[in-house]
């Protein structure tokens, strides 16, 4: 299958073949087609898959159709959990628009708001954005959807998981009822149905992957270690392999600037991104980490969620994460849209619970390698496969939620938290 058989027109076909893409991805042949004909899409689909072209193709092929964005007027809506996702999708709205007369803008929590309002009044064809920025624009009147043609929610689990849903119900008020919806998300619990039935209109489901399963380009492994050896285990881990591009996520922030301090002490060029680093620290420390400037990138969950770094080779879990779905999430990171990588879990005894729910969520156990030098005092037992279904854990109570967007807090702290606000005027 070609990308000019799914019906998208010469100025993106060719914006397609300078990104040296021969074939649509699954996501991208079943979704275009029916995005082109109007039609409101569910799509399951993780990180990796092709998801952004899979929306962001059709769009454009549609919009480049009808009239322009007048003055505030927005044509179709984008809303991602995170700046980074959202500036991510703003790259590759202008990578395949690029030979389109289209205008997009990007729009978050964390930086000044009065650049945003500039860029809104001329109107734009496709605004991505996070959900609390977006109703702080819409209260100050600076955005207006009479214009609206398409809603896309990308990342919808997140988005939950994130405590957005007060957000993304007050979003959804204000917008025309005549629109198209795609909704994608990484897994479809009850919760994210629930939200859908109030938002897509007998949709087309996709599911390219309907289970959880890991990418099975990437070779994963884990590290049995003490705890305590952890940091120097990774120091020579990274030396020893000469790993010049690596990703390793941890739990917390404090975990981050710690582990980012022992890799310098060792000589080895590394920065962490997390909540509490300014939006600027943030966007500097992925655009060197991309360009290989960096050569160790620490992340927290959040801040690295579905980062695209093309051609990732290494991905370290430096601590397992407590969600088990966080583990395909992040390693999802490497071995993408066909590449080969490599994931490695430093694992200590303490971690053994949350191993076995990762083994029993990909159905394999993970095999071990010990590192000479860094056997472990503390012995992590040996795991057996739970062959019971892996039942992905309810929906967390709002105060729950709370607490993990806590921990690992963004610029734009979820609404529930907050007073509420002041009723969007001007519609
Ligand atoms: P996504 O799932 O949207 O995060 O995309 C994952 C990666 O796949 C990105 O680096 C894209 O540039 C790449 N990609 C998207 N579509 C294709 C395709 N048809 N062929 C090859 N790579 C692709």
């Amino acid at each position: 299958m070609s990308f000019a058989s799914l019906g998208l027109s010469a100025p993106i076909l060719q914006a397609v073949a300078e990104q040296d893409y021969d074939t649509p991805t699954a996501i991208q042949a079943q979704a275009i087609p029916e995005v082109l004909n109007a039609r409101d899409v569910m799509a399951a689909a993780q990180t990796g898959t092709g998801k952004t072209a899979a929306f962001v193709l059709p769009i454009l092929e549609l919009l480049s159709k009808g009239q322009a964005a007048k003055s505030n007027q927005v044509r179709a809506l984008v809303l991602t959990p995170t700046r980074e996702l959202a500036a991510q999708i703003n790259d590759s709205v202008s990578t395949y628009g690029k030979h389109l007369p289209l205008r997009t803008a990007v729009v978050f929590g964390g930086v000044k708001i009065n650049p945003q309002m500039m860029k809104l009044r001329k109107g734009v064809d496709i605004l991505i954005a996070t959900p609390g920025r977006l109703l702080d624009l819409y209260s100050k009147n600076a955005v207006k959807f009479s214009q609206l043609q398409i809603l896309v929610l990308d990342e919808a689990d997140r988005m939950l998981d994130m405590g957005f849903i007060n957000d993304i119900q007050r979003v959804l008020k204000v917008l025309p009822q005549q629109r198209q919806n795609l909704m994608f998300s990484a897994t479809f619990s009850d919760q994210i149905r629930k939200l859908a039935k109030g938002l897509v209109h007998n949709p087309v489901e996709i599911s390219v992957d309907p289970r959880i399963t890991t990418v099975e380009t990437v070779e994963h492994w884990i590290c049995p270690v003490d705890k305590k050896q952890k940091p120097a285990l990774l120091a020579q881990l990274i030396i020893d392999n000469d790993w010049q591009q690596v990703l390793v996520f941890v739990r917390t922030r404090i975990g981050a600037n710690r582990l980012t301090r022992h890799l310098e002490t060792r000589g080895i060029n590394a920065t962490a991104i997390h909540g509490n680093k300014s939006q600027a620290v943030r966007t500097k420390a992925l655009a060197d980490f991309k360009k290989g400037s960096i050569q160790v990138l620490v992340a927290t969950d959040i801040a690295a969620r579905g980062l695209d770094i093309e051609q990732l080779p290494q991905v370290v879990n430096f601590d397992l994460p407590h969600v088990p779905e966080d583990y395909i999430h992040r390693i999802g990171r490497t071995g993408r849209a066909g590449l080969s990588g490599q994931a490695i879990s430093l694992v200590s005894a303490d971690e053994f619970k949350q191993l076995s729910e990762i083994e029993r969520l990909i159905k394999q156990l993970l095999p071990r390698k010990l590192i000479a030098g860094f056997e472990p005092g503390h012995n992590l037992p040996e795991s057996k496969l739970d062959r019971r279904p892996f039942k992905l854990k309810k929906p967390k109570k709002p105060g729950k939620t709370g607490q993990r967007a806590k921990k690992n807090p963004v610029a734009h702290k979820p609404q529930k938290n907050r007073k509420p606000r002041r009723k969007p005027t001007g519609h």
